[in-house]
């Protein structure tokens, strides 16, 4: 098999430009599942031209000329992975980024983001949602990537997190000019309905995709305000009803049990975390068709690094009460039969170890194929993109790991291929030349 990778590594470095962006290219794939939620397929041939699937056929067929072919004979090929909840641009290592704050600049962002964007590509996850960072500055990288200037994930952009003042997304714990300084250029901090309109349609303005606001307190924001309900019912509904207005689906941030029911009642499509799910929760969630982001690796992270020392005083009571409660919460959300769909909040987790999410939600009561459902087919369907499925007409957005993740989903912790639109970034474990020579 060595000597496969080995023949399509040489292939691919004789291939000009034109070829590679190209035009056809033929996949042999092992195991293909193509469609998440259904069995997989055994050996299959995948076509796809110009960055889209165009058909998937049985056996390994014969490339037609000119086209390329990856040989992924021995490998498990699935669709790219989708995490619908990350923040790009969020320096992972919390104690270096408390300590650079307040050298970095815009520019020093970028550049943070972009490392990030590649890691986050390069372990299999060819689309993420962005939930909350500086608006233009994701939203300049989203379209980097897709201009072909930058190599990362097709990113789905929050702009800035809506928060009340003093709330999660607040400017919380500075010194008094730099409060004044900061909040002199954020439009996300909110207070009251029409306040809170307002701070949606500034987000749309700088680019955002989708609507995150902080329905609770968070474990990672510098203020002492515990993890409850922050915003106030008639805040929540502006901020819903105004993103829908634009076609914009909303998300809330919520650990508390009474902000995620309040959220849940003002028509949000999900909640991130969900920390403190009761019974009634799980039956509102149903009720209102909401989805569920676990976020699992988010709060042993959050926690670690607070009793390290890495995280300012006020974070470490907030990090133990998530903590204790996460698990407990996510599982009777699964079994309740409450919508999940996978994400993870890289940024407060490492960048790039985003699958290390798979195990958890196993853990809690998911089967493998359902988990890697709700990264793919589901995750999809939410966005409502041409992606998460190997069918005709989706882009061609395709990961392979050896071994067999609907047996152990760990597999996916290890990706071998990635390919983004057709393009080729990873193959046999190692990074491709971006543009592709
Ligand atoms: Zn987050």
């Amino acid at each position: 098999m060595r000597h496969a990778i080995l023949a399509v590594a040489i292939l691919l470095a004789g291939t000009p430009l034109s070829a590679q962006k190209a035009d056809t290219t033929y996949i042999h794939a092992g195991r293909l599942l193509d469609q998440p939620g259904q069995a997989p397929r055994g050996a299959s041939t995948i076509i796809i031209r110009n960055g889209k699937v165009a058909e998937v056929r049985d056996g390994f067929v014969t490339p037609e000329a000119d086209a390329r072919l990856v040989d992924l004979k021995s490998q498990f090929v699935l669709p790219g992975l989708i995490d619908m909840h990350v923040h790009i641009s969020s320096d992972d290592d919390l104690l270096r980024s408390r300590l650079e704050a307040s050298s970095r600049d815009v520019e020093d962002v970028f550049v943070i983001a972009q490392g990030n964007a590649r890691k986050t590509l390069e372990a299999g996850f060819t689309t993420v949602r962005d939930l909350g960072g500086d608006g233009r500055t994701t939203a300049t990288l989203r379209d980097a990537i897709n201009n072909g200037a930058i190599v990362g994930p097709t990113i789905i952009p929050a702009g800035t997190m809506i928060s009340v003042t003093g709330g999660h997304g607040g400017v919380n714990g500075m010194n008094r000019t730099l409060t004044h300084a900061i909040a002199a250029e954020r439009s996300n901090v909110c207070d009251g309905a029409d306040g809170c309109a307002s701070a949606v349609r500034a987000q749309i303005s700088v680019g955002a995709e989708v609507i995150k606001f902080a329905a609770t307190g968070g474990v990672r924001s510098n203020v002492a305000g515990g993890l409850g309900k922050q915003m106030t019912d008639a805040e929540m509904k502006a901020i819903v009803d105004t993103g829908h207005s634009f076609g914009r689906k909303v998300t809330a941030h919520a650990h508390g049990k009474e902000g995620i029911d309040a959220a849940l009642r003002a028509g949000v499509d999900s909640i991130e975390h969900g920390s403190f799910i009761d019974d009634e929760t799980v039956k509102l969630f149903k009720a209102e068709g909401a989805a569920l982001v676990p976020t699992a690796v988010a709060p042993i992270a959050a926690l670690a690094q607070a009793r390290r020392g890495d995280a300012p005083g006020p974070q470490l009571a907030k990090a133990e009460e998530a903590a204790a409660a996460h698990a407990a919460s996510m599982a009777r959300a699964i079994k309740g039969g409450v919508r999940i769909l996978f994400g993870t909040d890289s940024g407060v987790a490492p960048h790039g170890d985003n699958a290390k999410e798979f195990a958890l939600m196993v853990g809690a009561g998911m089967s493998p194929a359902q988990a890697i459902k709700s990264a793919t087919a589901d995750s999809a369907a939410e966005l409502d993109r041409p992606i998460g499925a190997i069918v005709p007409g989706r882009d061609a957005d395709i990961i392979a790991i050896d071994g067999d993740p609907l047996a152990d989903v760990r597999a996916l912790e290890k990706v071998e291929f990635v390919m983004r639109r057709g393009v080729v970034h990873k193959l046999g474990g190692k990074r491709q030349p971006f543009p592709p020579e």
